[in-house]
């Protein structure tokens, strides 16, 4: 067994920030939590000094997609290297993103059952994956790659079948195809977004009602939950109707403010990825940018306005197409937009693990989790940049193991 003593403890909860405190963990799961004082130790336990530190559970993007490398054609659709360095490009991503203090991620499409694999089965250092494969939208949707000539990018590769899905009998097959080849969540879309194609744009519906229902009906059948892109209009209103797991961008809420409250009480989450949004209204396409532009003000008012209705706002960056491991600047900008720190924080552990449905293993620091923990040189709460800098990031552990490890090593403490 071994202990962390000393750190100022957030617990990922909301709750009161514990002084001093003690952190008992036996191999791979926490055992005892709180003040130094009040934690029975056991003879022979590794006590690791942390104090002057602040310990957090480890953080959780709710949605990335750690197998994209861009947002040109070439490089969406594969052509432009070798598929060996793809992935191990995608290798050097997953472990860039544990190091950065993410230890679970939920994959919003792109990545293949493999590569969950090989960080269970201990190949290669990666977050916890909670994977969808790819995104299911109808002919003309999201998922359907056309280029500019009206070229269609074929899929025939087994490891990520074709999103394309129509009618409520297609979708109903691609949940169960999805599921087949590893999802552990459902990703789909019921409205175009900032970076598809020109003329089918944030909110151009993709899916009827019913078909919107079917697919949920079918994955919750199957055991699993649904993440849906819907940024606005009647696509965002029949993805709430539903009943979805998570509304990812959700940009357009505030226009239809009945949404908020029907999200509440529903529970559904709301993943607004304002990191996207920042790259694709300063870099991107310019059809890309004119639309992030005009939404970013109503996005601002959507997220205030979820989380005045009790929605539970997690943190999702979207990344892949713009930047991997600056994950946490999603954090900074849920707080920027209008979240205390231990909200933004919540929404990157506590809330997050729930999203992703992995509450009962992870987001807390609690006895009976599992010690997928952070050891920071400074303070989220006072100052929420500290988890986007990598040189603070003293200690990441996932599962009991330290994959980042630049604690001081000081003369062993007695017990
Ligand atoms: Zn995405």
């Amino acid at each position: 067994m071994k202990v962390l003593v000393g750190a100022k403890l957030i617990n990922g909860t909301g709750g009161p920030v514990v002084e001093d405190s003690a952190v008992l963990i036996d191999e791979t799961y926490i055992v005892a939590v709180g003040p130094r004082a009040s934690v029975e130790l056991p003879p022979d336990v590794e006590v690791i000094d942390v104090s002057g530190m602040t310990l957090m559970p480890g953080l959780i993007d709710c949605h990335d997609h750690l197998a994209s490398k861009g947002y040109d054609l070439s490089s969406r659709w594969g052509l432009n290297e070798p598929i060996s360095l793809q992935h191990l490009r995608t290798a050097y991503v997953m472990a860039q993103t544990l190091a950065a203090g993410y230890t679970c991620v939920r994959d919003a499409g792109g990545l293949d059952a493999g590569f969950k694999m090989a960080v269970e089965d201990g190949l290669y250092p990666g977050p916890r994956l909670v994977n969808s494969i790819n995104i299911i939208s109808p002919t003309g949707g999201l998922a359907d790659r056309v280029s500019g000539s009206g070229h269609s990018h074929s899929h025939d590769d087994p490891r990520l079948p074709s999103g394309i899905a129509d009618g409520v009998d297609g979708v109903r097959i691609k949940v169960r195809e999805m599921v087949r080849v590893g999802a552990d969540v459902i990703k789909f879309a019921t409205t175009g977004g900032a970076s598809s194609r020109p003329g089918h744009g944030p909110k151009d519906i993709e899916y009827t009602l019913e078909e919107v229902k079917a697919l949920v009906e079918e994955a919750r059948s199957l055991g699993r939950k649904t993440m849906c892109h819907a940024v606005g209009g009647q696509g965002l209103r029949n993805a709430v109707a539903a009943g979805v797991g998570s509304i990812e961008h959700g940009c357009y809420l505030a226009e239809e403010p009945d949404l908020s409250k029907m999200m509440a009480d529903k529970g559904i989450f709301l993943v607004p990825t304002f990191e996207v949004y920042e790259y694709h209204s300063t870099v991107s396409a310019p059809h890309m940018q004119a639309r992030a532009k005009e939404l970013l003000e109503v996005h601002q008012e959507s997220m205030q306005q979820a989380l005045a209705a009790g929605v539970k706002v997690v943190a999702g960056t979207d990344a892949g197409g713009f930047v991997h491991g600056d994950n946490a600047r999603e954090i900074e900008l849920l707080v920027a937009r209008g979240m205390s720190t231990t909200q933004a924080i919540q929404a990157a552990t506590s809330w997050a693990a729930e999203c992703v449905g992995l509450d009962r293993e992870i987001g807390t620091i609690e006895p009976g989790k599992l010690a997928d923990l952070l050891v920071l040189d400074g303070d989220p709460l006072s100052d929420i940049s500290v988890l986007r800098d990598q040189d603070k990031m003293m200690l990441v552990m996932k599962g009991g193991e330290a994959f980042i490890d630049l604690l001081p090593v000081g003369e062993p403490l007695p017990v």
